[in-house]
């Protein structure tokens, strides 16, 4: 097994370590921070609150069981997680409330009683959406779509086959309109899904409209401890199977001969790999550490997905009527999309995502406390005015939680940390600070995402959220699966 190197420790990083670690390979992560976890870190506030920094919905936990059984080792001794029942609870501008239940028929019913739209409606449109899901995610998401083999695969041409008959054709907000147009509030709750990668549900295929099945259908669950013991767990694996991490140590360079991988440059020293897996985003990885060899422009030139304004706030005060998820609608949805992906920047009403950890882990925030992670969706980094658009989302947030909750919030905020787009970026290297590298906004972007592996160059691999097959932690941990056996191949 030929030694590997990893140039970073986000998710699909510590996920691909593990996997090439357990495979037999000597395996060397390379971490521009002082820590593993990229966007998926942890950070504590003065008074005793902990709070995970990025990702906070978590499907498809299978995906990390899969690697400790690779391992031959028991997942939930690493690594223990719970479904959540109910998932979320919507407030929608017009004052309804709204809570989001695991099972389908009882979050139909719920659907039924509070906006009048028949629970039959609701279930057959998640049943067809797990329909969709079954038909297209082993050849979209599983394997690499960028080799001959997958793209002429029957499975391809059936899947593909499969789109007109489910109903995946036109945008996602078209399929939720026909489905529930006489509801546009239903709509809207669909209609978010779009954010899950980063996309404008007016712009993005249907086929999104299937995401809401990994919730409804598979489940959302929660780690035990919160969402940072998926990375500690990843982390802790393959440090067992002797995997070395190098913190403080960002790459300067990737060094190429004769078309093919060498080596890697840090400023502390230059190191010998013929193969290197590249987990920082994919376009700084070929601005900065290939700055002599061709870039594949179009690929590179795709939208960036949203980023995220967030608002840490330890709060001094419980709210009873607040679960682990908790979104607050804007009342006019198409103006906050065309703010964030036409007009670059963030509308005056936002709708806003209150995640609180404390609810299922008592222990991030003091007795009678709540540690909050408040976050709008806003466009990535294109040199915006940061200071001034943050001082007046908070406002809108405020102003938002203010009519829903009926209590003026700020008064309780016993401390405060902000992560705007630029940060993002500063922080995990990530382009523009886009959370999840180039947008699905188009039908053809799961084939313009960038493939898992170099065409040009031999030995040089990329995994993480802004390649093939996307963002989110379940398509990082698939995207290391896929660089794995890529490599093992
Ligand atoms: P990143 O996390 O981007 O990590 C890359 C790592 O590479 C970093 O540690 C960085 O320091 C390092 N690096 C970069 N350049 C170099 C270099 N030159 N040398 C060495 N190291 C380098 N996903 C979900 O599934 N559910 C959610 O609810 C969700 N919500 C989110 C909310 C927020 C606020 C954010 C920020 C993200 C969210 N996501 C969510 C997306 C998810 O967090 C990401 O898709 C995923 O964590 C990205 O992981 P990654 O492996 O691509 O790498």
């Amino acid at each position: 097994r030929q030694p590997v190197a990893i140039i970073g420790a986000g998710i699909a990083g510590l996920a691909t370590a593990a996997r090439l670690a357990v495979a037999g390979h000597p395996v060397t992560v390379f971490e521009a921070g002082p820590t593993f976890g990229g966007k998926m870190h942890q950070f504590a506030l003065p008074g005793g609150y902990r709070f995970d920094a990025g990702p906070s919905l978590f499907t498809l936990p299978q995906l990390v069981d899969d690697i400790f059984r690779l391992a031959h080792r028991e997942p939930a001794d690493y690594f223990r997680y719970e479904r959540l029942d109910p998932i979320t609870n919507y407030f929608f501008a017009d004052g309804t409330r709204l809570t989001a239940w695991a099972d389908a028929a009882k979050f139909a019913a719920e659907v039924e009683e509070k906006l009048g739209t028949p629970a039959a409606d609701v279930t057959q449109f998640l049943a067809r959406a797990g329909k969709a899901y079954d038909a297209t995610a082993g050849t979209f998401l599983h394997k690499s779509l960028h080799k001959a083999g997958t793209y002429f695969s029957p499975e391809t041409l059936k899947a593909v086959a499969a789109l007109p008959q489910l109903g995946l054709l036109g945008t996602m907000h078209q399929r939720h309109a026909s489905a529930f147009g006489r509801d546009p509030r239903l709509v809207q709750l669909f209609d978010r899904y779009a954010t899950y990668n980063g996309s404008d549900p007016y712009q993005a295929p249907a086929t999104l409209s299937m995401i809401p099945h990994l919730e409804h259908g598979i489940g959302a669950f929660y780690p035990e401890g919160g969402i940072y013991a998926i990375a500690e767990s990843l982390h802790r694996l393959a440090v067992e199977f002797g995997a070395k991490f190098r913190y403080n140590e960002a790459v300067e360079e990737i060094i190429i001969a004769d078309g093919r991988v060498t080596g890697l440059r840090t400023a502390q020293d230059v190191y010998d790999f013929g193969q290197v897996v590249s987990n920082m985003d994919v376009v700084p990885t070929y601005r900065r550490l290939l700055p002599r060899e061709p870039a594949p422009e179009r690929t590179l030139g795709q939208p960036r997905s949203s980023s995220a304004l967030i608002f840490y706030w330890g709060i001094r005060r419980e709210f009873t009527e607040l679960g682990l998820h908790n979104i607050f609608f804007s009342e006019d949805y198409k103006a906050e999309f065309d703010a964030i992906f036409q007009q670059k920047t963030v509308a005056d009403d936002v709708t806003v995502y209150v995640n609180i950890t404390s609810k299922k882990t008592p222990t991030d925030a003091p007795a009678g406390h709540e540690n909050w992670f408040v976050m709008v969706n806003v466009p990535h980094d294109q040199g915006q005015d940061w200071a001034a658009l943050t001082r007046q989302t908070r406002a809108a947030v405020l102003r938002k939680l203010r009519q829903a909750l009926g209590t003026d919030v700020e008064p309780f905020i016993a401390t405060e940390k902000v992560w705007t787009p630029p940060g993002i970026a500063a922080d995990t290297s990530s382009f523009g600070g886009a959370l999840y590298g180039s947008s699905s906004n188009n039908a053809l972007a799961a084939f313009l995402r960038h493939p898992n592996f170099s065409g040009r160059l031999e030995g040089l691999y990329f995994c993480g959220g802004s390649v093939h097959p996307g963002g989110g932690i379940p398509l990082c941990l698939l995207s290391a699966k896929i660089v794995a056996s890529l490599i093992d191949s």
